[in-house]
């Protein structure tokens, strides 16, 4: 074996239950690479002896002849999720220092299910941005570059970009990630890997540092459609301890996996074609109803006529609940602490706060209680969740015709870090494919299409009825066997 790092989540499975390699050889194999790419900034928290132990209590079980599923599999877990013992920032200056005394239920899975930790990776702070520049230890560089002598450091999308970073440099085999209004689907476009983000309620949210409950959502990042299938699998499932937890079984996906898509009809949402779409996107976007064509699937128009609502609807929802969540930290339960001499509560409070959340947070915080408070509930919040509803109900209708719906993961391939950090609108903007599908709290994935002119990775998303994850993957399936992407950042760092 070459280079252990080289195999995706089912090829370490697959050749660790052989017998190919230990599972301590892979967690070394990938604990060095994290060792070696501190360039990208890709973890807050480095974990190599957890990789290690997991490591050697899957090489026992295997010499007792107990293995499990994700057994011999390291991944890098997105600071959002509470890790017992381990430090859990949320990319946050407020919460450092915070060291859990319990396991979010989705890490908890993973690792009952034979999986270690490689370390906690950086992120958006709070899971607030799409460039993870609003990270209080500094945003993560993206693995690729521009092929076009264009030099600068590129943003690896948010907000889980670190998990993205991790994953297409052969840091982690896999990684979690948390999207919210396309955290997950973003940065696997922009860093040419997979991304799902299953139905609101699929996977626990308990444990998971709060941003805004009614989207948050768990979903899987890996180098292809069968890795995040499988991880997946190990993470979703029914959690009393989470109240908008599905109880539900989780289908056995991966067996499910298929990649005719004979009989299925993909709707294509006109309202998607936005003004001033970079031609590329408008090409990848035509790949990708022809690959699903060549797979067998009938390609209809439809319409969502609300889209043009869903980013000023989010990002009045989004900012409320995240107002109302974040009311928590102030400098008694969790993290940091600013005393200042002489100090009551109430400044207490305010020096904590103040020093404590960096300025993206601070404007969502100021958003949400605005839009929240008693002059402006019903002009702003009330309105934003009827809207909501309404489009919801266009992605109903349009399942009425169709049974997933194709379109690009993002209206650019991955921009330069800064060229968005000063315009909070313009970076908003990119979220405009992603966020419907979360307010209406349906399954969605991004899997690599193509590259741009830069030679930079383009992400084609399919979205799909409440629960069917299983359309989602094969639709996804079907297009990464026929798109052919094999490419992959050089390594600089
Ligand atoms: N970029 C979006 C935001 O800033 C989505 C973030 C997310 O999905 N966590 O809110």
């Amino acid at each position: 074996m070459s280079d252990l790092t080289d195999l995706g989540i089912a090829q370490i499975r697959d050749g660790f239950q052989a017998g190919d390699f230990t599972a301590r050889e892979v967690a070394e194999a990938f604990n060095a690479n994290v060792a070696t790419a501190k360039s990208l900034n890709a973890f807050i928290v480095e974990t190599p002896e957890h990789a290690l132990a997991a490591a050697d209590a899957a090489d026992q079980e295997r010499e007792a002849g107990a293995v499990r599923p994700l057994s011999g599999v390291p991944l890098g877990i997105k600071d959002l999720f509470c890790t017992e013992g381990v430090q859990t920032t949320a990319a946050s200056h407020i919460l450092e220092g915070f060291v859990p005394t319990y396991e979010s239920t989705v890490t908890e899975r993973l690792f009952v299910a034979g999986a270690g930790m490689l370390g906690k990776l950086n992120m958006d702070q709070f899971a607030m941005g799409s460039s993870n520049e609003t990270s209080h230890f500094g945003n993560v560089i993206s693995p690729w570059r521009r092929n076009d002598g264009g030099n600068a450091p590129l943003a690896p999308g948010g907000s889980s970009g670190g998990s993205s970073a991790a994953v297409s440099a052969r840091l982690a085999p896999g990684a979690t990630g948390t999207d919210t209004g396309g955290s997950i689907r973003q940065p696997a476009a922009f860093t040419g890997i997979s991304g799902i983000k299953p139905t609101y309620g699929r996977c626990s949210r308990w444990g998971v540092v709060s941003f805004a409950s009614s989207l948050d959502q768990a979903g899987a990042m890996a180098r292809d459609v069968r890795d995040c299938t499988i991880m997946l699998e190990a993470m979703a499932g029914f959690d009393p301890k989470d109240a908008t937890s599905l109880d539900l079984p989780v289908p056995e996906w991966e067996a499910g996996l298929s990649s005719d898509l004979r009989g299925k009809t993909i709707g294509i949402p006109k309202e998607y074609r936005v003004d001033n779409m970079p031609r590329e996107i408008d090409a990848l976007w035509e790949r990708g109803i022809q690959l699903v064509k060549d797979a067998g699937a009938n390609v209809i128009e439809v319409s969502l006529p609300h889209t043009k609502y869903a980013l000023p609807t989010y990002y009045i929802i989004a900012p409320a609940e995240a107002s109302s969540n974040l009311a928590r930290y102030d400098g008694v339960r969790y993290g940091l602490r600013d005393l200042p001499d002489g100090a009551n509560l109430q400044d207490m409070y305010a020096a904590t706060r103040a020093d404590g959340f960096g300025a993206e947070v601070k404007r969502r915080i100021l958003i949400g209680t605005y839009v929240l408070s008693a002059g402006f509930y019903d002009a702003y919040f009330t309105k934003a969740q009827k809207v909501r509803a309404l489009i919801a109900r266009d992605f109903a209708l349009a399942f009425e015709k169709c049974d997933l719906l194709l379109t690009p993961t993002a209206p650019s391939s991955a921009f330069a870090l800064g060229e968005k950090s000063d315009d909070p609108l313009a970076m908003y903007l990119n979220d405009v494919f992603t966020v419907p599908s979360s307010l209406a709290g349906l399954p969605a994935m991004s899997v690599p299409g193509g590259l741009d002119q830069a030679g930079l990775p383009l992400g084609l998303q399919v979205i799909g009825r409440p629960l069917d994850e299983q359309g989602v993957l094969n639709a996804c399936l079907a297009i990464e066997e026929r798109a052919g992407f094999t490419a992959r950042p050089g390594e600089w760092w």
